[in-house]
């Protein structure tokens, strides 16, 4: 891929304040895409912007809740009216939510987690596809090995419920896009070094948990080491770019091996 990739191309990443939306917008700017930066956290995303700009590229911070219609219908219009076109979509935000067993979880912590990463994804897609229409393009959908290889994440059951569900999405959407010229693939990390944690609360740990024994570190490529958001972010640009021009409804593990182990 060349450092001009995406000149001229415009982007939307949600969640780009941090972790893997950040490392994903930063990529892509520094190959030419102007970034929508799309997010709830006002300085984080203007942090974004701050480095995207330092190193030559340029973008706009969009404030939006990924759950909220009316929020998003605005945000989008507003890079619309700024770009006239939209060439590349990541529906990257999300949360862990709550993960508890499944008579202990309650029915808010569920809605709320199928509310961030579902129905955001689904606003996402519904809000930026009509203009991606006009030109094709590339959309790239942020699932999760659970959900889609792995199952033991003690009490995970709303967070995995979500990541196959997008996966189903991708699956649906490549056929039904495919005529208009857009491609839609999901990447499925696996652990990645980001702030996911800390949206991220656990009860009973203990009550859901499998007793499997794994041996010495669960990443085989890595010997343990979660992997980083560069690693997951150029897998996101290559997703983005002509170079993937005949993928299309695809998940990429990017874990290290690791969904093949537990
Ligand atoms: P992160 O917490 O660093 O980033 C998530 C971003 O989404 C944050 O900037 C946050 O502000 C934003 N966000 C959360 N809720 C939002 C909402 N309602 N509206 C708008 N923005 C919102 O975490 P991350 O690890 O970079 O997560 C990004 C994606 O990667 C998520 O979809 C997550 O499920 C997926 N993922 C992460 C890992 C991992 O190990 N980190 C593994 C598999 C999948």
């Amino acid at each position: 891929m060349s450092l001009a990739e995406y000149e001229g191309q415009t982007a939307l990443v949600t969640g780009a304040g941090s972790g893997i939306g950040k490392g994903a917008a930063l990529t892509l700017a520094r190959g030419g895409a102007y970034v929508g930066l799309l997010g709830r956290t006002e300085d984080e995303l203007e942090e974004t912007l701050a480095e995207i700009r330092a190193a030559g590229g340029e973008g706009m911070v969009l404030l939006a809740d990924v759950s909220q219609e009316d929020e998003m219908a605005k945000a989008i219009d507003r890079l619309i009216s700024e770009r006239k076109a939209l060439n590349i979509v990541v529906a990257n935000a999300g949360i862990n939510g709550t993960w508890a067993p499944i008579d202990d979880l309650k029915p808010d912590e569920f809605d709320k987690t199928i509310a961030v990463n579902l129905r955001g994804t689904y606003l996402t897609l519904h809000h930026t596809v009509r203009h991606m229409k006009k030109s094709g393009g590339s959309i790239i959908v942020i699932s999760s090995i659970n959900g889609t290889r792995t199952f033991t994440s003690p009490g995970a059951t709303a967070y995995s419920a979500t990541k196959a569900a997008q996966f189903a999405m991708v699956q649906q959407l490549a056929l039904e896009l495919g005529q208009h010229g857009i491609r839609i693939n999901a990447i499925c990390p696996g652990a990645i070094g980001t702030e996911i944690d800390d949206n991220t609360s656990m009860r009973k740990k203990a009550q859901t948990e499998v007793p499997v024994e794994f041996p010495e570190g669960d990443i085989p490529l890595t010997g343990g080491e979660a992997g980083t958001v560069e690693d997951v972010a150029e897998v996101i640009a290559f997703l983005a770019s002509k170079a993937s021009r005949h993928v299309t409804g695809t998940p990429i593990w990017v874990d290290g091996g690791q969904s093949l182990l537990r």
